[in-house]
């Protein structure tokens, strides 16, 4: 295999029947309970909980989750798929259900036994819901920025400080927050710790609603952490290591960005070729004339690609091949903007209607713009790439 790759076994992308088979029961959710409120969820800025409760019947919460710790168990290509069909008809939805990711993979990968039976289960089960809250309003693609702060007592840390942008907020019971327990170090990245914080510890409180342009339906909210107590048993791995923790986090959830970005992808793609096919203009279909067949043309090797890449990450990830990181980099950005390029191809093979909200194509740019910033930019990604090869051999 090539540079930068060095084995056979970095270019492969397992996937198989049970994975089919998981995509048809996802699919089986969207046609029935998800596509006929979808323009709901954009109106009203809400996703009806009742919706939420049958994803969770259905065991979509515990999907990546290991049996033990309540979870379906499975796969990243099985997370992968299930955020692409949420997402092919409501991103909004599938961030809703993908959240979870942000805080039950830092805990699987880094908690304490007690702190996985304790936060994962009711996660896995669907009862409870986690969020991630690193962004502050001064610090997100500089994480090391934050300035957030904890305090050592005897048994607890006080947290104070302010947090933005934190999606899912609204419905959580516990959140991964980091703070500063030391200024940097030498290394400008250490001194930054990762605390469990359940949404009744004294001191912590939702702030506002922000509005973004995309997204409706899952709308990020601000944190205020004012002197929250929080137990010793509480913090996530070792003390001042948070970053590190931080950024493995970031590697793997990616893909689920990745995924979500395909699904945008996919239904901008269905909705251009129904139309181009319907639509006629001067006595014939639309997609007859060439300048509308090359768009269609067009989205669909963006899609594919953006697949191909976001799978290939998927299953790196589960071989726990290293160049997971690299790959997930790579399909995230990719497939975020692939996903840009599809959305506003499509509203352009729409014509007119393309521009109506009501019509249910415009919202997958909106949407897509956002997926080109949260889980870190595509600069960040590209820089990630960079520093990647800079030193590869
Ligand atoms: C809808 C939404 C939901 C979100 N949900 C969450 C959440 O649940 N939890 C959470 O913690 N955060 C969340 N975020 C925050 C998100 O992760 C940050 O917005 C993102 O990391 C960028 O940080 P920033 O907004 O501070 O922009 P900045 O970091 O200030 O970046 C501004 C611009 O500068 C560029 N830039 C910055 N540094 C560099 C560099 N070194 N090289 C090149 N370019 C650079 C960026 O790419 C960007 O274009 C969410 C954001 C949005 C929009």
């Amino acid at each position: 295999m090539v540079f930068p790759l060095s084995s056979i076994k970095d270019f492969k992308i397992t996937i198989g029947d049970e994975h089919e088979l998981f995509r048809k029961t996802v699919r089986k959710f969207v046609e029935e309970d998800l596509e006929p409120i979808a323009d709901k969820i954009e109106k009203n800025n809400e996703i009806p909980m009742e919706v939420l409760h049958k994803a969770k019947e259905l065991g979509f919460m515990g999907i990546g989750i290991p049996e033990e710790y309540g979870g379906q168990g499975g796969d990243n290509i099985m997370m992968a798929i299930m955020t692409e069909e949420l997402a092919r008809v409501s991103p909004a939805f599938a961030i809703a259900v993908a959240i979870n990711y942000v805080f039950t993979i830092p805990v699987l990968l880094f908690g304490t036994e007690e702190q996985k039976r304790k936060y994962i289960t009711p996660i896995a089960s669907g009862k409870s819901f986690g969020a991630h809250a690193n962004t502050e309003p001064v610090a997100g693609s500089d994480v090391a920025g934050i300035q957030s702060e904890a305090k050592s007592y005897r048994d607890i840390y006080v947290l104070t400080g302010r947090k933005t942008l934190i999606t899912g907020a609204d419905k959580a019971d516990f959140f991964l927050v980091s703070a500063r327990t030391n200024p940097p170090g030498e290394k400008r990245w250490w001194g930054i710790t990762l605390f469990i914080i359940e949404k009744g510890f004294e001191g912590f409180k939702i702030g506002q609603r922000i509005n973004t342009m995309g997204m409706r339906g899952e709308q990020p909210y601000e944190l205020i952490l004012d002197d929250v107590k929080v137990p010793k048993n509480n913090v996530l791995g070792d003390q001042d290591e948070g970053f590190k923790y931080l950024l493995t986090t970031y590697d793997h959830t990616r893909i689920a960005v990745a995924a979500q970005a395909v699904g945008i992808a996919q239904g901008a793609f269905e909705k251009a070729l129904k139309y181009s096919r319907e639509r006629h203009a001067f006595g014939r279909p639309i997609i007859k004339f060439q300048g509308v067949s090359f768009k269609i043309s067009d989205i669909l090797m963006e899609l594919e690609a953006a697949r191909l890449l976001t799978y290939w990450a998927a299953t790196l990830a589960d071989a726990k091949n290293q160049n997971y990181i690299i790959a997930s980099s790579l399909a995230k950005a990719y497939a975020t903007e692939a996903a840009e390029k599809a959305a506003l191809l499509s509203i352009k093979v729409h014509g007119g209607y393309g521009v109506d909200s009501e019509v249910g194509v415009e919202k997958y740019l909106r949407d897509a713009v956002i997926t080109t910033i949260y889980e870190g930019t595509n600069d960040i990604q590209r820089l990630t790439i960079a520093r990647i090869l800079e030193k590869r051999t």
